[in-house]
């Protein structure tokens, strides 16, 4: 295949318009046509309200700054994510998985050396929330935005409203030339090698081009449904299927992380925005029913029934055998989805369609080239997961068979065994993670953020001979609060 001179976006979701936003700027030196088809009577999945920092890379890209997007789109700012109530029979009630900042790299070693040290059975400082700062931020409720003259840089994501974010980015996509037709596509023709051809839509209307986007949602229209690329479930070891969804009223003061809660059968997210608080509760239909998910949300929140609407959900958890098949390319929720705990998932649609773009740059054509693209794909897939899968494989909960049946799950990938195996056996967690190649998003300070805010640690040695504590040898605490003194509550009026 030659390099496409005619792109086609089906589907206006989030990824649509993402992937319309980057394609057009990235390749703007470049002789291509861009066309977003999208149908006014098929809804967008209308959830996903909370990002990575590499969110903050788009935007930087596109040249929009937060006091641009943000007001427009309700967000406010997110330094990392609180999980309550995953661990508690390691006497863990809460831990902190922050975004890592520059200014960690002071802490990141003594940190990593103290969970060392702590394998071996010594009694040191091991909770992520005192070794990085986007946690100090986290707990004071401050803005990460940067003062002048500090000499760091903060990494901070977002949390927003999805479909003000998908109008904010079609309104910045049709000012960079991208055309958009509201259709609702009924049928696809495809050339005799197989490639895609022409979409019809319900009018009759056809819309060929050289290369398709499916950026249709869980229904997959091009690829899937009528490339036949078969989805590969990760349904062995994330059980989550079902998700239920309440917004409740926004906080005098919204925190600046997400809150994930462990309840029953899964567990529930809690994300503050300018204009109303995201809640909902991801479960598994095979221990929960959705009236009983709906009940405990409802209980969690304190709302009562008919106070606010709820909206219940199913999500298709796995990621497609091929990302990039013939002239197809799947993003968002048509490439697959996992469950939404660190919410990755417009992250991997940015690394996807960057991937792309840079094949297209290249002119990489041949099917080596979608092959090494897919094997990156799926790697990058299966990393974010086995991340995920280890929250629920180390929880230390026993008051319901998910929570029992998640730990005893011993479905388990072989770079997720091998890791764990790495932890216990007290090697070198973080030296095992570069020859494994597995510096995904994940790096080895957010798995040591993950095993030690479980208290994932063998019992106490009965000698402490003391003075290997690198928190009080560093004086780390003095330190960030040193740093806290230059940041202060989120500016809303500035951000909406
Ligand atoms: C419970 C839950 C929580 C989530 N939380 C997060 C999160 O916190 N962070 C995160 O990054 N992600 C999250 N996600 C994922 C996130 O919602 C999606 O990745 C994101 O919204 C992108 O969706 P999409 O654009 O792929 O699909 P959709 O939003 O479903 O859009 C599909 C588009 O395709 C169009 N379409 C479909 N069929 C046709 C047709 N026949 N003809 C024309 N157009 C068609 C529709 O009109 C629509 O415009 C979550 C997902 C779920 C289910």
């Amino acid at each position: 295949m030659t390099q496409p001179h005619h792109i086609i976006i089906a589907g206006g979701g989030t990824a649509g318009w993402m992937a319309a936003n980057l394609l057009a700027h990235q390749l703007a030196a470049h002789p291509v046509r861009i066309t977003l088809l999208e149908s006014s009577d098929i809804a967008t999945v209308g959830v996903g309200e909370g990002s990575t920092p590499t969110l903050k890379q788009f935007f930087r890209e596109l040249g929009i700054t937060d006091e641009q997007w943000m007001p427009a789109c309700q967000a406010t700012y997110k330094v990392g994510i609180e999980f309550r109530g995953w661990s508690p029979q390691s006497g863990i009630d809460s831990y902190r998985h922050p975004f890592i900042s520059q200014l960690d790299s002071y802490s990141e070693r003594p940190f990593q050396v103290n969970c060392h040290t702590r394998r071996l059975g010594l009694d040191v400082t091991t909770r992520p929330d005192k070794f990085l700062f986007n946690s100090y931020l986290g707990q004071a409720g401050f803005s990460p935005s940067t003062p002048p003259n500090f000499p760091f840089r903060i990494e901070y994501g977002y949390h927003f409203d999805a479909a003000l974010l998908g109008a904010f980015l079609k309104q910045h996509a049709l000012h960079q030339g991208v055309e958009h037709i509201n259709c609702t596509i009924e049928a696809a023709q495809t050339h005799p090698d197989g490639s895609l051809k022409t979409l019809i839509d319900t009018k009759g209307q056809r819309h060929s081009a050289d290369m398709f986007i499916d950026c249709t949602g869980f229904r997959g229209l091009l690829l899937q449904q009528t490339l036949k690329v078969p989805f590969e479930p990760f349904a062995a070891n994330l059980f989550n299927n079902k998700a239920v969804v309440i917004a409740t009223a926004a906080p005098a003061r919204p925190q600046v992380e997400t809150r994930s809660t462990a309840l029953s059968s899964g567990w529930a997210w809690q994300i503050p925005l300018q204009h109303r608080t995201g809640n909902g509760y991801v479960y598994s239909d095979d221990y929960l029913s959705a009236d009983a998910a709906e009940t405990e949300l409802r209980q969690h929140l304190r709302v009562v029934d008919g106070q606010a609407e709820a909206r219940h959900l199913s999500m298709k958890v796995g990621q497609v055998k091929q990302h990039w098949f013939k002239n197809c390319l799947a993003l968002g929720l048509a490439q697959g989805f996992i469950e939404p705990l660190e919410a990755t998932a417009l992250h991997l649609v940015q690394l996807s369609i960057n991937a792309f773009c840079k094949h297209y740059i290249k002119g990489n054509f041949t099917h080596q080239e979608a092959d090494a693209f897919n094997q990156y794909i799926r790697g990058q897939f299966a990393n974010v997961r086995d991340y995920i899968v280890a929250h629920y494989k180390l929880n230390t909960r026993h008051d319901s068979a998910y929570w029992v049946d998640n730990r005893n799950n011993m479905q388990l990938s072989e770079p997720l065994l091998q890791l764990l195996d790495t932890w216990y056996r007290g090697k070198d967690l973080a030296a095992h993670l570069q020859q494994r190649h597995q510096h995904s998003h994940f790096n080895s300070t957010s798995w040591h953020c993950l095993l030690a805010g479980y208290g994932t640690f063998p019992p106490l040695a009965a000698q402490q001979p003391g003075g290997a504590d690198m928190f009080s040898e560093h004086q780390l605490a003095t330190f960030f609060d040193g740093c806290l003194l230059n940041f202060g509550p989120p500016l809303t009026a500035s951000v909406g």
